[in-house]
């Protein structure tokens, strides 16, 4: 295709600004896909995303349409991720575009990730194409939120569409701003070959497919190609395009975006922006700036059920097969057997794997709380990291401890402004800024990682009643006064509920704990002390009262049957329990207690 006929482009927007909505409505205009086969959300491929409205994948759609100028456009869509949890991918699909159209609900204005992917999209060098979204609705303020545009990014928005995604209106306008406004691609179809990969996903009948970007030379089925960040070379048996439907090509030239099998196993093999050329003439320097994401918060995950283990070993490495930044390994806990211990980009990731592996595989899971990694600087200068609190080394040996520190933006209307800077002090926050954008104030934090990934955002949607908005970014590591926390139980170390806490918090999370224990074990024939402690010094402590009478007898009086129901469900429940030591803790303890509230 000649390059001045191609726009690449993708759409950043807040959750729930309509981005989705939008490109189902700019394939239905070009008649994309037939009417009978359009579906809601084309582009939201899982289930899962269709649900809680968020697409994680990046998915691409070439789109053909006739401008005013009666010519032939080929117009690709790169629909990215849109969560914090995915910031590099996201940053990865877009230096595979040009431009972008910056998505804003008119009756809601700038958001968190408003702003935290128009960054990522300016970063990239796009040129940007303001759309006001929502004018269908009386709420709707477009003029004020054009001026937010201007005074919070700080570009122009003087030519900002206004479009209904529902209704359709102004998506004509949409197409036609693409073309006359977003710079088509620039490259040497007789250079080497030089192609990004975007994204990678497992399809069970093609194998590893890659989605590429092509930026120089040609990409033809039966090519020899190199993945230079990998080194691995493989035969590309065949190239096409989504329209959205997979359609097989005979070549994909520079500006194109398309995909490639080449009978790939795992995903692993596929790295986000690995360069891919030809082996026999490749290209003289790879892409900038490629980096693998690492996985930044961890957790153990544990069947209910122990005979589930295997069938939770399938679903995790199936799941693997398909999401490269999802790490697992065996672990074995002396509460709650043999599961995995897994990373992920962040807490979203987390509980859409969590999600998965419950729904998809139909498996009951202990979650143990979730953990940052740590850097544990050794007294002989080793540094080690730390990804379960359970294999803390020996404070004795232990110089100091990093952990990692995140930039954090929120977004809020002035009245919740108060509860939300005492939530961020409350978990070790710096305020590192403080402006307002029209009447929502923008707070700028340096927060520890490790107090947002326990429960900081359900927090901050409670005390703002879901109107503030939320996103960050890593920033490094940091030392700090880091210790972790055990909990004995009549004196027996229970490791699934050790945890990392700064030295200042640990009383006040040690006592949390044993008294939501207290409650959780049953009572036995002794008194059993429950303690939280650092190093060999108890921090907080309960105990447990030796239990007097039989409990049929207390609970239920003379009823012989409810006796009976009761002793059953005991019998069945003994099966649950757990051995520590002379005490018995049912499942059910470890999972409550391991519940965050
Ligand atoms: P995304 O999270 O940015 O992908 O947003 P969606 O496309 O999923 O849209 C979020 C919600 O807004 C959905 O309920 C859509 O039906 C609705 N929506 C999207 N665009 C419009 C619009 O132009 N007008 C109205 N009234 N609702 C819209
Ligand atoms: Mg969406």
């Amino acid at each position: 295709t000649d390059l001045s006929r191609i726009r690449n482009f993708s759409i950043v927007a807040h959750i729930d600004h309509g981005k989705s909505t939008l490109a189902d409505r700019l394939i239905q205009e070009t008649n994309t896909v037939a009417e009978r086969d359009m579906k809601e959300q084309m582009l939201d491929a899982m289930d899962i995303e269709r649900e809680r409205g968020i697409t994680i994948k990046a998915n691409t759609v070439r789109i053909d349409w006739t401008a005013a100028d009666g010519k032939d456009y080929v117009l690709n869509l790169i629909d990215t991720p849109g969560h914090v949890d995915f910031a590099y991918e996201v940053s990865r699909s877009m230096r595979a575009v040009e431009g972008s159209l910056l998505v804003v609900d008119s009756t809601q204005g700038v958001e968190a990730q408003t702003l935290a992917n128009v960054y990522q999209a300016i970063d990239a060098d796009h040129e940007i194409v303001p759309v006001l979204n929502k004018i269908d609705l009386p709420a709707s303020e477009p003029a004020r939120v054009a001026e937010q545009i201007e005074d919070v990014i700080g570009i122009d928005a003087s030519n900002a569409l206004l479009v209904s995604a529902k209704t359709g209106q102004g998506i004509t306008e949409t197409l036609q701003a693409i073309v006359d406004h977003l710079p088509a691609p620039k490259g040497d179809a007789d250079a080497p070959l030089k192609a990004m990969l975007v994204d990678s996903w497992y399809d069970s009948y093609l194998g590893v497919i890659v989605l590429v970007r092509i930026i120089d030379g040609k990409l033809r089925k039966g090519d020899r190609v190199r993945f230079m960040g990998t080194g691995t070379v493989h035969h590309v048996d065949r190239i096409g395009v989504f329209r959205p439907a997979m359609t097989v090509v005979d070549e994909l030239g520079p500006g194109e975006i398309g995909f490639l099998t080449a009978s790939i196993k795992q995903v692993r093999d596929t790295k986000v922006g690995d360069t891919i050329t030809h082996e026999k003439r490749p290209c003289d320097k790879p892409l900038p700036g490629f980096k693998p994401s690492v996985p930044v918060v961890f957790c153990g995950l544990f069947p209910v059920d122990a005979n589930d283990f295997e069938d939770l070993r399938d679903a995790v490495d199936k799941l693997a097969l398909n999401d490269a930044s999802f790490s697992h390994e065996v672990e074995s806990s002396a509460a709650l057997g043999f599961g995995f211990r897994c990373g992920f980009l962040g807490l979203l990731h987390l509980e859409v794997v969590r999600d998965r592996l419950e729904r998809e595989y139909d498996i009951d899971l202990i979650t143990t709380a979730p953990s940052v990694v740590y850097h544990v600087h050794m007294k002989d200068g080793e540094v080690m990291e730390l990804h379960n609190p359970a294999d803390m080394p020996d404070v004795t040996l232990v110089d100091h401890v990093e952990e990692p520190r995140i930039k954090a933006t929120i977004l809020v209307p002035d009245e919740y402004l108060g509860d939300v800077l005492k939530l961020c002090q409350d978990r070790r926050g710096i305020q590192l800024d403080l402006t307002y954008a029209g009447a929502r104030a923008m707070v700028v934090y340096d927060l520890p990682l490790n107090e947002v990934v326990f429960d900081f955002y359900d927090r901050l949607k409670s005390v703002t009643k879901g109107y503030a908005s939320f996103d960050y970014q890593m920033i490094g590591y940091r030392q700090d006064n880091l210790v972790k926390m055990q909990v004995l139980v009549n004196e027996e170390p229970v490791d699934a509920l050790s945890m990392m806490v700064h030295r200042d918090r640990a009383e006040m999370r040690g006592r949390a704990m044993v008294e939501k224990l207290k409650e959780l074990i049953p009572r036995h024939m002794f008194k059993i002390p429950i303690q939280a402690a650092i190093g060999g010094k108890v921090i907080a402590r309960e105990t447990l009262s030796a239990m007097r009478k039989d409990v049929t007898a207390k609970c239920y009086g003379g009823d012989a049957t409810r006796k009976k129901k009761l002793l059953e469900k005991q019998k069945a429940g003994k099966k649950k329990m757990r051995q520590f030591g002379k005490v018995e803790i049912p499942q059910s303890a470890f999972i409550n207690a391991l519940k965050m509230d």
